[in-house]
């Protein structure tokens, strides 16, 4: 891959980053050089997009539908109160661009679905999987694992969060973690926002270091933080070899 070059104004930018060791100038023009699809961009996906901005990813295509709602901003911190009733997509790109004007944001106003899902994740390097619905996660999963695109896993429930990454071919997929669609899982759910952006930051930098090659990531390993506790755990996983989705590629 042909690495961009970095501006004046981004090494202004991105100098307290570069100073990690593992990440460098290198790390930055990697990232800068980037593209990721993040759906949706709520309580999960909002902190995900937030952080990869900042960071200074260099292309953003985010999937949202609907407008915004009161009881969204409990935790989606790229809404806001005056946005009630309007586009939240049009309100994510807006607080994107506010906050770096270099970012390219392309601004898809509807949900993953089957028409979809396969030319959004064809358009990118890395997913981010922040929907609260099996069907569009699934979805996702199944073009990242068809496409060999990484995919970062986020979810939550109650004071609960847990996230994987998967590499298509060398990790589950998340139809080996989830053979059938758990049968209590619904659209609303209890969360707090503080938790569903402790989830966010940490898939935002899982997919830094994915992009990157900074430190070791979740692969093979889903990380669940109980929060009510703090107890952070790392539960080793493995592919399903009757896999319906993964279970055809090479081990
Ligand atoms: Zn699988």
């Amino acid at each position: 891959m042909k690495l961009a070059h970095l501006t004046d104004e981004e090494r202004a930018v991105y100098e307290w980053q570069m100073w990690i060791v593992g990440f460098g100038e290198d790390g930055q023009r990697r990232l800068k050089s980037s593209s990721a699809l993040v759906s949706r961009c709520g309580g999960l996906g909002g902190p995900v997009c937030y952080n990869l901005a900042a960071a200074g990813i260099g292309r953003l295509v985010v999937a949202h539908g609907g407008v915004v709602k009161p009881s969204d901003l409990n935790r989606q911190i790229l809404m806001t109160h005056d946005g009630i009733g309007k586009s939240r997509i049009e309100s994510v790109a807006r607080r994107l661009r506010e906050l770096n004007p270099r970012l390219d944001v392309v601004a898809v106003p509807e949900n993953i679905t089957e028409a979809n899902v396969a030319g959004l994740v064809g358009q990118v390097d890395i997913v981010f999987d922040c929907a609260p619905l099996f069907p569009e996660r699934f979805g996702m999963n199944r073009e990242c694992v068809r496409q060999g695109k990484p995919m970062v896993e986020a979810a939550v429930f109650n004071l609960e969060a847990q996230v994987t990454t998967i590499l298509p071919g060398k990790t589950p997929c998340l139809a080996c973690l989830y053979p059938r669609t758990p049968e209590q899982w619904t659209r609303q759910f209890p969360v707090l926002g503080a938790v569903s952006a402790l989830a966010g930051a940490t898939a935002a930098l899982e997919g830094i270091k994915v992009l990157t090659g900074l430190g070791t990531t979740l692969a093979g390993t889903l990380l669940h933080v109980d929060t009510a506790t703090m107890e952070f755990r790392r539960i080793p996983i493995r592919r399903r070899p009757d896999c319906p989705v993964c279970g055809g590629l090479p081990t």
